[in-house]
């Protein structure tokens, strides 16, 4: 229960992040910065070879008409030059507690059956992550924190099950939910997904996906990188499909970034332990990160 009662004491990084447009930022959270959601992401494109992302971006907005829906059957990897496995982002990396995150260059991550591709478009920072910056949640190293996501679908696992790929189509908007069910175990088949058992054998107690590995590996030495949830902090994430859902697109992706991790850690609290309803007066104690919720 630790690390539940950990989400009750986030900080005010949170609020600067999610309540501040990028220009009014502090220099501190200049890595949260560069990770939220923009037009036109603060981070160069140079590095994924996509000189053209102004205009592809004018282009999806054409599709996207009247902001409705994506239509899927019009998108196209190539504007993300991810489908020759080819690519490569960036990311924020802990090597060590106390230590700065380090911007490094990754290999396009590559999704496998089930998993999404997720171009990160918000990541919010909760305590959590902070935490394991300052070493009191161990977690293997290096690794890429950040699990409260929101971002677009660019590309489907091989053999991904028709059916996730109907409910969360390349191009639709989405937000991650830091506990990311495997959706086969005990608890998940019962229901409780924040039980997860692979969620806390294989990623919590690992640093991996449920396979064992991490998805992440740094350019060039090839090194492994592990992944705390999706490891957020980067351009691009890869998702177990069970920890997705549809953002609706009136939701701005930097705000809705937190409703994985501290609306429904706020939520949980009110309408399941203390059983609040519409109408009922309430008083809020420690009204920080979640319980500004
Ligand atoms: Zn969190
Ligand atoms: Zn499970």
């Amino acid at each position: 229960m630790g690390f539940f009662s950990s989400h009750l004491s986030r900080t005010p990084i949170v609020k600067r992040l999610l309540s501040s447009s990028p220009s009014t930022l502090s220099s501190s959270s200049s890595t949260a910065r560069a990770l939220t959601a923009t037009s036109h992401p603060p981070i160069s494109h140079a590095g994924l070879h996509n000189n053209n992302s102004h205009k592809e971006e004018e282009e999806k907005k054409k599709k996207m008409g009247d902001g409705g829906g994506w239509d899927s059957s019009k998108a196209s990897m190539a504007g993300y030059h991810v489908s020759s496995g080819g690519g490569y982002m960036r990311g924020a990396v802990f090597w060590e507690p106390n230590k700065p995150l380090s911007i490094e260059d990754f290999n396009m991550p590559r999704p496998k059956a089930g998993e999404l591709l997720i171009k990160t478009k918000g990541c919010g920072v909760c305590h959590s992550d902070l935490h394991v910056l300052k070493g009191e949640i161990p977690f293997s190293n290096p690794c890429a924190i950040g699990h409260e996501i929101t971002g677009e679908v660019v590309e489907h696992g091989p053999m991904t099950d028709p059916k996730i790929v109907q409910r969360l189509p390349v191009g639709s908007h989405v937000v991650g939910a830091f506990i990311m069910p495997c959706g086969n175990c005990f608890h998940c088949s019962k229901g409780h997904d924040d039980l997860c058992e692979d969620f806390f054998a294989y990623n919590r107690a690992k640093g991996t996906l449920y396979d064992g590995e991490t998805r992440l590996f740094l350019r060039g030495s090839g090194k492994p990188v592990y992944m705390y949830s999706m490891g957020g902090l980067a351009e691009y994430c890869v998702v177990p499909a069970n920890a997705l859902t549809i953002l609706p697109s009136s939701l701005p992706y930097t705000e809705s970034a937190i409703l994985g991790c501290a609306v429904f850690t706020a939520y949980g609290a009110m309408a399941h332990a203390a059983e609040v309803r519409p109408g009922d007066s309430v008083a809020v104690i420690g009204v920080g990160g979640v319980g500004s919720r």
